[in-house]
């Protein structure tokens, strides 16, 4: 036992060590310009792993000159060979995806098993890509009056700015590295601080790909907004691509809009997940656990409100109630955990305070309810019945392993609750009637619906937001539209 504890953390610092951790420009790994790192902690410990560069100004602009420089070529480069270097780096992924899994749990907190099914997402919007690259069309038309020539074309947009949050720390990359590398877009991407490892593992290994220099840098740092509007107000960057929340893609609008760039944000969510009559209770008690607890409910997607029929509501909620009280918590390195620790501490904190009001205007705890004492920001799977409208979790995403049930009288009333929010990222709904999957699916203000199923996140869809949910789509064969300008030439004398 102790030999294989020891095994254990040889192999974590083994993970760790083989990651290169400066900033990475123009096809090399360099200290910080004003020679700083920053702390990434493991969430289930609070402890530090490792330090890495922190990326100040002066790197972000020298990203960007490398980006700049590299654009043309770039831009040139045959689609096929750009395809190519995709595919390689789909296969180094997934040939290496046991140890990016373990460094990602380590950094980030998920289970191992989801860790593993993340690097497999990730690299699959490389591999579907590779497939994008050599897709790029135009046109040849006879325009209506007969005479002349349309002639249309299609081009990169030129360098990105690609900035991407801790939860999915290697697919949010992957969902946009991969049509830009398509596209012929040189990028400058900024991970997020909590989790910069995987994306720095992710440039090493896509430069083993055969990516050629300058056409991706990595800024790891802890001074974002001092780092990235500079580049926003330079003329030099064309595009915006950014993950995160809400507020700060607002904020990030607003920087885009002095040089007009082209902005795609993929924001948060308030997911209703819907349970009518007459649905097959066992499909939608596993569906909710998908949608509620992938990624210890720290996802976009997560469903944020229950909403049961009146006459299945209670018996919905013991079951999943039950079925959260058997979930494993605890280190996600560690075999049979279902549920890690939360981000940090802000995190956990958050998810208590919305328990707290809700239980204040008369929801009841099925189950969990608290924050799991002991190192590390674990909170228990939590099911809340009851609950009644206008709590706060109703309005807010709760990042958290919490599902919170209020109930429907009718369809009209199930569509009300869920459309009653300036989000409109993803809705669930679980019916066996075909008339109202339908009806209601068409009536659900939101990018994307769950029709009896608990996931829709797949690479070769388009996966995105309307409302306060974000701007355009990842993925599926319009992903690599928001990386490409359309261009028409008349043509006369024809
Ligand atoms: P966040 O606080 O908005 O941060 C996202 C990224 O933006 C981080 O890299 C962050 O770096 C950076 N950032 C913050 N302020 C910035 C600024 N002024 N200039 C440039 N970059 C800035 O979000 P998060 O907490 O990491 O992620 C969770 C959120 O992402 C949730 O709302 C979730 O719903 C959303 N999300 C949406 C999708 C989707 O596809 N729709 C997918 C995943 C997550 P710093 O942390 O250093 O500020």
């Amino acid at each position: 036992m102790v030999n294989g504890a020891g095994d254990e953390s040889r192999r974590e610092r083994h993970v760790i060590d083989a990651v290169d951790k400066g900033v990475f420009i123009g096809g090399r790994w360099r200290e910080s310009g004003d020679g700083r790192t920053f702390g990434v902690a493991d969430p289930s410990t609070g402890e530090e792993l490792c330090r890495v560069a922190d990326a100040s100004p002066a790197d972000g602009m020298a990203a960007l000159a490398a980006a700049d420089a590299a654009q043309e070529a770039w831009a040139a480069y045959p689609p096929r060979e750009r395809g190519e270097i995709l595919r390689r780096g789909y296969e180094l992924l997934m040939a290496r995806q046991d140890d990016l899994a373990l460094l990602m749990t380590l950094e980030m907190g998920k289970p191992l098993p989801e860790a593993k099914g993340e690097i497999a997402y990730a690299a699959e919007f490389l591999r579907w890509f590779s497939e994008e690259a050599v897709r790029i069309d135009g046109g040849y038309a006879v325009p209506p009056a007969g005479t002349g020539r349309f002639l249309v074309t299609r081009r990169p947009v030129g360098p990105c700015l690609l900035i991407t949050p801790w939860n999915f720390p290697m697919a949010m990359g992957t969902r946009k590295i991969g049509p830009a590398v398509a596209a012929g877009c040189t990028m400058v991407v900024k991970p997020a601080p909590q989790t910069p490892l995987s994306m720095l593992a992710l440039a090493g290994i896509l430069r083993e790909a055969g990516l050629p220099e300058g056409v991706l840098s990595v800024l790891p740092t802890s001074r974002a907004g001092e780092v990235c509007e500079p580049l926003m107000r330079d003329g030099r960057i064309r595009k915006l691509s950014f993950t995160g929340s809400t507020v700060v893609g607002k904020l990030l609008l607003e920087q885009s809009a002095e040089q007009v760039l082209r902005v795609s944000l993929e924001l948060g969510g308030n997911a209703p997940f819907l349970v009518f009559e007459d649905a097959d209770l066992d499909a939608a008690v596993d569906g909710a656990m998908l949608a509620k607890m992938r990624n210890i409910g720290e996802a976009c997607t997560a469903a944020n409100r229950f909403y049961a029929h009146e006459s299945i509501a209670e018996e919905f909620a013991a079951r999943l109630s039950k079925r959260m009280e058997a979930l494993t918590v605890g280190r996600g390195t560690d075999e049979g955990v279902q549920v890690g620790p939360l981000i940090d501490d802000a995190a956990r904190d958050k998810v208590q305070s919305l328990v707290e009001d809700a239980v204040g205007r008369g929801a009841k705890v099925a189950t969990g309810g608290a924050p799991v004492d002991g190192p590390g920001f674990f909170y228990r799977p939590t099911v809340l019945a009851n609950v009644p409208p206008g709590v706060a979790m109703a309005e807010t995403e709760i990042f958290g392993p919490v599902a919170p049930i209020g109930t429907f009288a009718s369809d009209d009333e199930a569509l009300r609750l869920a459309n009653d929010t300036p989000y409109g990222l993803v809705s669930y709904l679980y019916t066996q009637d075909l008339t109202r999957a339908l009806k209601v699916s068409e009536a659900l203000d939101t990018g994307m619906v769950g029709l009896n199923t608990g996931l829709v996140s797949n690479p070769a869809a388009p996966f995105g937001g309307v409302k306060h949910s974000g701007l355009g789509r990842e993925g599926g064969t319009v992903g690599i539209d928001e990386f490409l300008e359309t261009k028409y030439v008349a043509i006369g004398g024809i």
